[in-house]
Parts: structure tokens; sequence; C-alpha cells
């Protein structure tokens, strides 16, 4: 095998007598570009697990003085060896090791006391022991999988890859990152099943449709919220046009609060979501008392309506239409509920000014509370207290569609990596996923 760095090929045919076999077969001898700067190669050898260590020096004669930050070339001596993981080749491990140079200051040094600086080289970082290259590799394995398992795959540490996490990855928003905020959305999700303890996620979603990550809030009060929304820059405030929320009064007090120009909207999915479930709460209802009110035979004939139902009309199948008929046939109320879901998703799909679309609420409102049904009552009410941030949508058609794709994401990362309540990792977390691809292919 040969190795070349970047500047000047190094033929070392080493580290293959120990597959001779293969040696002697064609092709058995590669060029690899060690693609790390300002060293050259001087020995590799394998060890007993056939890992390659390949030893290295640097080609630099200089380095600057920790204490005057000068530029040095006085050598003094090589400091102890260091030895770095770096990418494997051909699923072999791979080590750098290095002797860095030492260099002595002029300035700064006394006939007593002698300034002795060592070489720090680009491709690692001091204290890491890994090369920059090794752990970008290890972050994209981090995404949307876990440490435990990047830990098995790689052979290092559960403490190494968290380790490497905090080397790269911020707890925080880099706000000078940011130029503009655009639309940021505020949803919460419960880090335990049936836990009522919720965090905030407080996303943006900039001009190019990237979502970012701003923060993780360990609760809902206003307080809290409003701490963090008045933290954002004043520059990056006003960049802010639309906040998504849920339907969660402190949300939108904290934001009217310290974000006035700000136009709140009441995301339309978790709108969608209240009133379908309203519906659904209607069908079970109505399922059981068909149970006992029906024979076997006529029951057997309404199963399976569950999907149908929550489908809107233009995605049923025919048959499924024909289900949901029978069911309607036994369950009339269940019919109408199905209607008014439609008619109000319609209002949401079609292209309205918030006038129209207020007006066509008030009236759908108007035809519920005169029919019989009372499945949607707790829904009116919500309509009631949040009917302008509701139709707030219509001004610019903002929902938080990109905060729901982004809990998909977050309830994944909790399945994977189960037990993660520290926001901070989750934070780390959370900003891999999103990024992670971006920043280290
Ligand atoms: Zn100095």
């Amino acid at each position: 095998m040969v190795f070349t760095n970047k500047t000047k090929s190094v033929k070392l045919i080493a580290a293959i007598q120990k597959q001779k076999e293969v040696s002697k077969r064609m092709f058995s001898k590669l060029s690899i570009p060690l693609d790390i700067p300002d060293v050259q190669v001087i020995d590799i050898k394998t060890n007993k697990r056939g890992d390659y260590v390949i030893t290295v020096e640097s080609t630099l004669d200089s380095t600057s003085c920790h204490q005057c930050g000068r530029e040095i070339s006085k050598y003094h001596s090589h400091d102890r060896a260091i030895t770095l993981r770096h990418l494997p080749i051909l699923g072999h491990q791979v080590y750098i090791r290095l002797r860095p140079k030492r260099y002595e200051c002029g300035f700064c040094s006394s006939k007593k006391h002698r300034k002795i600086s060592t070489q720090q080289l680009s491709w690692y970082s001091p204290k890491s022991p890994h090369t920059k290259a090794y752990e970008a590799q290890v972050l994209l394995q981090l995404v949307n999988s876990t440490i435990q398992d990047v830990a098995i795959k790689e052979n290092l540490g559960y403490e190494a890859v968290v380790g490497i996490v905090n080397r790269y990855v911020s707890t925080q928003v880099d706000w000078f990152e940011l130029d503009r905020l655009e639309v940021v959305g505020l949803d919460e999700i419960a880090l335990k099943k049936g836990h009522r303890d919720y965090v905030v996620i407080v996303t943006a979603r900039l001009k190019d449709g990237q979502v970012k990550v701003l923060a993780i809030l360990p609760n809902r009060e206003k307080e809290t919220v409003k701490a963090f929304l008045a933290r954002i820059p004043t520059r990056l405030q006003r960049t802010i046009h639309t906040v998504c929320t849920d339907m969660w009064k402190a949300y939108i007090n904290a934001v009217k609060e310290v974000l006035s120009e700000t136009v709140v909207v009441v995301d339309r999915f978790h709108v969608a979501k209240k009133y379908r479930d309203c519906a659904d709460k209607l069908r079970k209802q109505e399922l059981k008392r068909l149970k006992t009110e029906l024979s076997a035979d006529q029951y057997n004939t309404i199963k399976g309506t569950m999907w149908p139902f929550r489908k809107n009309k233009v995605d049923l199948k025919p048959q499924e239409a024909l289900l949901l008929d029978r069911l309607f046939d036994y369950a009339p109320s269940l019919k109408l509920a199905y209607h008014f879901r439609e008619k109000l998703t319609a209002i949401f799909h079609n292209d309205l000014t918030k006038t129209l679309a207020t007006q066509a609420i008030k009236d759908w409102r108007q035809e519920v509370q005169t029919c019989q049904l009372t499945c949607f009552d707790p829904f009116l009410t919500t309509l009631d207290t949040y009917l302008d941030e509701i139709t707030n949508y219509f001004l610019h058609r903002h929902s938080s569609g990109f905060v729901e794709g982004l809990n998909n994401k977050i309830k994944v990362l909790k399945r994977r990596c189960y037990g993660l309540f520290n926001l901070d990792h989750l934070f780390q977390r959370l900003f891999l996923d999103l990024e992670g691809y971006a920043l280290f292919t």
C-alpha cells in the first residue's frame, strides 16, 4: 500500500506483510491521499488488530508563541508522541502518530526561563484523541442515529462520542449566523409519554425553507417564553413577521407582549386536530351504542370504519365510501358530524381573505350550534377564544406544518434516544438531525 499526502507522494510499502497472499494479486497496492495538510508520512505499520498506524511529521517550521502570539521558528525539541484516530481505510481503523515540534520564543524567554510553545496543526484539536476529519464522520453518523449505536459501530466509548458532539455542536443557537427569522414556531412536546412535562421547541423557518431550532424551553409558562423572546437580538426580533403557535394563551400573550408588531397565527393543523377529534369522539360513542343495539351480523358490516371515517371525502376509495354510507345509515348524527368536519376543512383549503374566512367560520359555527350535534361544543369554545388568531392564517397562509414535520423528527429522536431529557443534549441532537448532513458531508 502506498500512501501519499496532498503535496508530495511519499511511497512507502509496508503494512502488507500480514497480507502476503493478497499482495501477490494484482492491484494489491493502492495510492490513497492522506488528506492531512502540512505533514509527510514517515512510517506505516499495522498493529495486532490490523489497524494502520501512520507516523507523520510536520512539514511546517514554525509556530506561534502561546505567550506573545509572535511567529517563532527556533526549534527546541519534539514533544511526546500523540496518536489520533483518523478515517478508516478498507474497514481498518487508522491512527495517525505525530510528535509535535516545539519552538522557543526569543522574545519571551529569559536566561532562567525559556518559553517553549508546541506546534499545533490544523487537522486536530488539542485534547481531542481524533482527527477533525474523523470527528466530522462520527457527527455525520449521528444524524438520525443514537450515541450508543454510533459508539458500538465505531468501537468508541459512549463518552468519547459525547465529547465529539460537545466539541462541535453548541447547546444554544448562534444568533450571529442568522440574518432574518421570518416565521417563528412555538410548539410543545411531552418528554415522557402520558406525562404533562412539556418542553417548548422554538423554531424559525428561514426564507430558503430551512428550519432552525432556536431553543428548547423547559416549560410552557408565559414568563419562560417571554424571557426567551426578549433575549432574541433586537435586529432579529424586527424580522419576525409571524409566530405560529398552538392554542395556548401563555404563548400568544408572551408574543403579543414582547413582539407587538408580529402576527400570531394559531396553527391550522392544531385547529384541525381539535375539531377532527370532536368528530372522532362521536364515532367511538356511536360505535359503542351500535355494538349493543345491532345484531352481530349487522355490526360486522360496519367494521373497519375508523380509517375511512378519518379520511377526507376526496381521498376515499369506492369501497370505503360504501362502508361509511352503511355506518351513516345506522348513525345519522355521525353523518352530520362528518359533513361539518369536511365543511370546515374546505374553508381552510379555500383561498379566502381573513374577512371572508372569518364570516365563513362564523356561519359554520351558527349551523353547528343550531343542529342537534353537541360533539363540537368544546371546539366552539375554542373558536370563540381564538377566532382572531385562527383566521390570521388566511393573511399569509402560514402554518407550522414545518413545526409538525419537526415534531415527527423529535418523536423519532425521543424513541431513538430513550431518556434524552437533558434539554442541552436534545438541542444538540436536534441540531445535528436538522443540519448535520449539510455541515458534515
Ligand atoms: Zn513569545
